[in-house]
């Protein structure tokens, strides 16, 4: 059926009506009066969301982008770096660290499995010399529906005290706690299509006094991507290059509304709509990717056995109209993964859990009672 497609990716994720009107609007001039009131709230509204008075700086790039600056703009050639590396995203920072020529000491987990904060106290205490200049990580790990122990980690590098601890917060800012200055973390990059609601377009990076001090000494190349740039105009609420306008606009409506469901309502709603899901996926007999405990408030990975992933996923688009991910890489047809990241509703997770069911017996998957699925996600958000 037309416009009834409802996405349960892991971004883009769903956009609110209200912010969809905010799109619409025509587009104003980035160096109005007009505009300036505007970037002048959102900076506090992402200063609020981050939990940091540090500067969160808004980017025109997408996720990707947003780490690439939280590299470049800190590090020189051949800096060693740890890199966290258990799923897609965290090979993605550690490809990123090579590309720029930094000398890259993988720390890696098994897909599916959390970092062990263990392996990095272990190299950062060995680390007398103080060469390692940041500790950089994946807090969701959304190829894996994985979530890392930033905390403990942090707490590894905190103890060595030279080392940056630079974040990727995609699919964990706007909707797991992720207080930036209470923790410390010093770079922390996101992306405007997970947790903030909005299209893909922008990219945030916040920044500790401790990070302006290693970027003064910094030696990569930086130009477009160059925050000491960005931070300048932001303090006049005026960006170096032309913003996306309208992205910005909608942006402003986005945290308008997480500002009404308060940061611990978005909290509690992910990790309830995670709760649900899991709960779900194991009362349907099938089996989660992630262990208890370690699993992802954004995103929840399905490991099939006796059922086909990408079977359940084309049934789920053509008859019901969900979008579901697949598996990346190696787990490319072993794994599917539902989003419940943003604007995602305890509706909305009934509405899935009730269709796969009945993708599953659509498929003769014969592994469970059906109505299982949906009384454990009910009672899970009771
Ligand atoms: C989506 C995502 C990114 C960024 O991907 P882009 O396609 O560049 O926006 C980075 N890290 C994680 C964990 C993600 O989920």
């Amino acid at each position: 059926m037309d416009n009834k497609l409802m996405l349960m990716i892991p971004g883009p994720t769903p956009v609110p009506e209200n912010v969809l009107l905010a799109l619409a609007k025509h587009p104003i001039g980035h160096r109005s009066g007009e505009f300036s009131k505007i970037q002048a709230e959102v900076t506090a509204n992402l200063k609020w969301l981050h939990q940091t008075q540090n500067d969160v700086l808004l980017l025109t790039v997408s996720g990707t982008g947003a780490m690439e600056a939280g590299i470049i703009n800190f590090l020189s050639p051949g800096d060693r770096v740890l890199v966290g590396c258990n799923g897609k995203f965290g090979d993605r920072w550690a490809e990123l660290a090579v590309a720029f020529g930094l000398n890259v000491d993988k720390v890696t987990a098994e897909w599916g499995q959390p970092l062990n904060p263990a392996d990095f106290q272990a190299k950062l205490a060995a680390d007398t010399a103080k060469e390692i200049k940041a500790v950089i990580i994946t807090h969701s790990e959304t190829s894996t529906g994985v979530i890392n122990d930033l905390a403990a980690i942090n707490q590894h590098v905190k103890a060595h005290g030279e080392a940056l601890i630079i974040v990727d917060t995609v699919t964990s800012l706007g909707a797991v706690n992720v207080p930036v200055d209470a923790w410390g973390l010093d770079v922390v990059a996101s992306g405007s299509q997970k947790g903030y609601m909005i299209p893909p377009g922008l990219g945030f990076v916040a920044v500790s006094a401790k990070a302006w001090e290693a970027y003064k000494t910094a030696k990569l190349p930086r130009f477009y991507l160059d925050l000491g740039k960005y931070r300048k105009d932001a303090a006049k609420n005026t960006t170096p290059f032309t913003p996306p306008v309208n992205l910005i606009v909608a942006l402003q409506a986005a945290l308008q509304m997480m500002q009404a469901e308060g940061l611990e309502g978005i909290f509690s709603r992910h990790l309830r709509l995670m709760k649900a899901t899991r709960d779900a996926i194991t009362a349907l007999g099938l089996p989660l990717f992630a262990p208890e405990g370690a699993g992802s408030p954004a995103i929840t990975a399905v490991a099939p056995t006796t059922v086909d992933a990408e079977q359940i996923r084309s049934v789920m688009k053509k008859q019901f109209d969900i979008v579901l991910a697949g598996g990346q890489d190696h787990l490319k047809g072993k794994i599917f993964r539902i989003g419940h990241l943003g604007f995602v509703s305890d509706r909305d997770v009934l509405t899935a859990i009730a269709a796969l069911e009945a993708t599953l017996l659509q498929l003769g998957y014969q592994g469970f009672t059906p109505g299982a699925g949906i009384a454990a996600a009910a009672k899970a958000l009771l």
